[in-house]
């Protein structure tokens, strides 16, 4: 932010304040420059009507993205991994296909989007499957590609231009810029960065919770018939590099029929029912808790005199709530952490407010601190490979299965006695249990049980209400073996 200097925008209040005429007032002003700027960029973009008559784009691209508290490490240096990406739009028929094949914290995917107007099926080539999507949104669905597509936002400036306004000139990169509005259908407002002397688009912004700022860096411009498109895009997020896009192909204008077209040969199947939305409390054994709602699953096991909260995705202090209705008054006097993402720590405060331990690896220590109301008086009980806690009442071991492709360290809760194993991120479980071939995470966890000997008969996870059993691993297992998944075209 260092090379931003507002040069323009106290100059424009000071001017309101001293006058009171129509054409003057800040408001008008920021309208009217924002509508010339619009002008200034459509000329640049080929002109008002190639703008209009921009009905398709489809581009093929190559991803690099950085896992931003999401690697297999605490810290930076973030992991880096590599897609191939292809998107194609075309506005009058509301038809969008995205398509993407890569890997990354140790799952590796190979699937489509496509929305036909009302109609929208995802596509998994990995698992051989399209399922129908409930509720197909062309413009949610293509927020994302239009969002990187410098001709596109233009065209998106040129239907909304009553939603921009002018908010100043800056310097950026060495020259200056008039920084304007644009409220999309979907989404907060972004604010554009185009260069005075080009009127090309170099730089886009919007805050967007809870990650904060994301920044949109658009370069090397290359004319495509008659319309400038940038060939490469930056993203960062809190000014740390997140994603970078290198176009391989851009077409204009030309029908999206053939990607459009479902794949014949997959398996049609239904969508898995939404999770519950209300925060529920399953008793899988006797004192043995899966409490959770949406995507996030905590479990609660008591103890003769306390209970051990196990999990610190989001929601914690509601699913503590729920447990009160059916263990009353034991006090929780451990929170285990199973991983350092920052999905995953937000229970930390939680613990704390508990006066409860929170267990981790030493290695995750900052993280941990960081991610508590206050760092210092946080209490931390370190496992080395394992922690085991017997009362008498349960016994519950807390295992270091790390390292995984998706974390050094991970910890997994298993009660032996009652088979019952939970774990994070490591065993995706849809509410119909319709399982997909083992992720590279998966047949990781799998090895991990066989390892330690584990007799698991119940799985459960921190991002699934479904109790899983033993046999679920093992068809996902099997069906990674067996290599069902079909090709991407
Ligand atoms: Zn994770």
């Amino acid at each position: 932010m260092k090379n931003l200097i507002v040069v323009s925008i106290s100059a424009g209040l000071m001017l309101a304040t001293s006058f009171v005429s129509a054409e003057e007032t800040l408001p008008l002003k920021a309208v009217n420059r924002a509508g010339e700027v619009i002008d200034a960029a459509l000329e640049a973009y080929g002109g008002a009507e190639a703008i209009t008559n921009l009905n398709s784009v489809s581009r093929k691209s190559h991803f690099t993205t950085w896992a931003t508290n999401q690697s297999r490490s605490p810290g930076p240096p973030w992991d880096e991994a590599e897609q191939m990406s292809f998107s194609a739009i075309d506005f009058e028929n509301k038809t969008f296909v995205g398509k993407n094949k890569g890997s990354g914290g140790g799952y590796d995917f190979n699937g489509s989007q496509i929305i036909k107007g009302e109609e929208g099926w995802q596509v998994s080539y990995r698992a051989g499957t399209v399922t129908p999507i409930a509720e197909p949104d062309f413009n949610t669905t293509a927020g994302p590609f239009i969002r990187v597509t410098a001709p596109l936002l233009v065209k998106q400036l040129q239907n909304r231009r009553q939603t921009s306004h002018w908010l100043g000139e800056v310097e950026f990169e060495g020259r200056p810029h008039d920084v304007i509005t644009l409220v999309m259908e979907v989404g907060p407002a972004l604010s554009l960065y185009f260069d005075k002397e080009t009127h090309l688009l170099s730089r886009s912004e919007r805050v967007l919770p809870p990650f904060g700022q994301v920044d949109y860096r658009f370069t090397d411009y290359e004319t495509i018939d008659g319309i400038p498109f940038s060939k490469t895009f930056k993203l960062y997020v809190n000014d740390e590099p997140n994603i970078l896009i290198d176009i391989k192909s851009t077409k204009v204008n030309q029908s999206l029929d053939t990607y459009a077209t479902l794949p014949q040969d997959l398996k049609l199947v239904e969508a898995a029912p939404p999770a519950p939305t209300e925060v529920e409390v399953q008793e899988i054994k006797e004192g043995v808790f899966l409490v959770g709602g949406g995507t996030t699953y905590a479990m609660f096991v008591e103890m003769d005199d306390h209970v051990i909260a196990v999990g610190g995705t989001a929601g914690i202090p509601e699913r503590i709530k729920a447990l009160r209705d059916v263990v009353e008054d034991k006090p929780i006097k451990f929170g285990v952490m199973t991983h350092h993402h920052n999905d995953h720590v937000l229970g930390v405060p939680a613990y704390q407010a508990e006066d409860a331990m929170v267990l981790t690896v030493k290695e995750h220590e900052a993280v941990m601190r960081a991610a508590a109301t206050d760092a210092e008086s946080l209490k931390l009980q370190f496992v080395e490979d394992k922690y085991v806690f017997d009362d008498g009442s349960h016994k519950l071991e807390i295992i270091d299965i790390g390292p995984t492709p998706h974390s050094k360290h991970l910890l997994v809760a298993w009660l032996p006695e009652e088979g019952i194993l939970f774990e994070a991120d490591h065993f995706p479980n849809p509410t119909n249990g319709q399982m997909a071939p083992a992720q590279p995470v998966t047949k990781r966890l799998a090895e991990a049980i066989s390892e330690k000997g584990l007799d698991v008969k119940i799985i459960v996870g921190s991002h699934s209400p479904r109790i899983a059993s033993i046999d679920d691993l093992r068809s996902a297992m099997a069906l990674s073996s067996t290599k069902l998944a079909k090709t991407s075209p």
